[in-house]
């Protein structure tokens, strides 16, 4: 009897293992399809600088709008297009897209893309944003990457070759997420960052939990040490935007300016081609 309830049970989660790899293959197929169709889009969310929340720049997320699924986050198909290696066709539409859009705004604003682990390690990576900068005609100087302490832990000679280059072009480099993976802090000062962007896990504990406090103090005088300016990520409360004022962090991103939307949320005028009349200022929303 227990024999045959155990085949039982194997029989069960043989059935979900199928769903799961039908599941896949059938989300794998959809987003070959998406990529080719036009169903990926980009959202942005202001970056603001802390004490005038004058807008600097946007964050561009990727948007998957799925004809019966509905809008799937980039937490479920980045993982998916990194493991299919759709990724390198993914990411060439995301910075396509955002060079292309940012260079039709009504601003000069910058605009930050975010590049996966596989990603950052195609070598041919700064000639591709070369030719796409010149494609589009977007300064370099108002390109930003974001990557993880992830992507340069798998090839730290590769990763400081490339971040070199692209530096060499005129390209901004932030460290994404900082605190959450295993950068040391020499890799801060080894490579060739402008930027630390302070996890969201620490930004959203400023004001309710001391060790939280400690560490976002520490990210700001280690970004003031060796002259990188910090962003904090996931900024929600007026109480987290005043702690982060008071300790001298440079840009603010989150909900409390604005969640990820199309650019043409963020304009001013109505009827005004997309990205025109740009918002010169974001007020923060009240507490969220
Ligand atoms: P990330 O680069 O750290 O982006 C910030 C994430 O935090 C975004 O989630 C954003 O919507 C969310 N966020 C911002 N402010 C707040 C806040 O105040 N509260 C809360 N709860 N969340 C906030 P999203 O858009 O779901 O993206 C998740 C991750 O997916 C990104 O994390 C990034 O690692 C990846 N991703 C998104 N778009 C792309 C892309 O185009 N290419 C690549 N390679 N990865 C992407
Ligand atoms: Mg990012
Ligand atoms: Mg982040
Ligand atoms: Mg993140």
């Amino acid at each position: 009897r227990a024999k045959a309830e155990g085949r039982n049970c194997y029989r069960i989660f043989d059935a979900a293992m199928d769903e799961a790899v039908t599941r896949r293959r059938e989300l794998e197929r959809d987003l070959k399809t998406a990529l080719a169709d036009g169903g990926l889009e980009l959202f942005y969310q202001p970056q603001v600088r802390a004490n005038s929340c004058e807008l600097v720049g946007f964050e561009a997320l990727a948007r998957w709008r799925h004809p019966t699924r509905g809008l799937i986050p980039p937490s479920e198909f980045i993982p998916l297009a990194e493991e299919t290696g759709l990724i390198s066709v993914l990411g060439k539409w995301v910075l396509r897209t955002a060079c292309s859009e940012a260079a039709r705004w009504s601003r000069p604003l910058k605009v930050a893309v975010n590049l996966s682990p596989r990603e950052f390690q195609q070598s041919d990576l700064p000639d591709l944003i070369l030719g796409i900068l010149s494609e589009t005609g977007l300064s370099p100087a108002r390109l930003e990457i974001e990557i993880t302490e992830t992507a340069i832990f798998a090839d730290r000679g590769r990763a400081l070759s490339i971040l070199r280059r692209l530096k060499a072009l005129g390209i901004n480099i932030a460290m994404d997420d900082f605190g959450t993976g295993y950068a040391s802090l020499a890799t801060l000062q080894a490579f060739p960052f402008d930027k630390i962007k302070i996890d969201r896990s620490f930004v959203g504990q400023v004001e309710i939990c001391p060790q939280a406090a400690v560490i976002v103090r520490t990210v700001l005088g280690l970004g003031r040490s060796l002259g990188l300016s910090v962003v904090a990520e996931g900024v929600e409360t007026a109480g987290q935007m005043r702690f982060l004022i008071a300790e001298e962090c440079q840009e603010l991103q989150g909900y409390l300016f604005g969640k990820p939307q199309p650019i043409a949320s963020f304009t001013e005028a109505t009827g005004g081609r997309e990205g025109s009349d740009l918002a010169i200022r974001v007020s923060p929303a009240r507490d969220v």
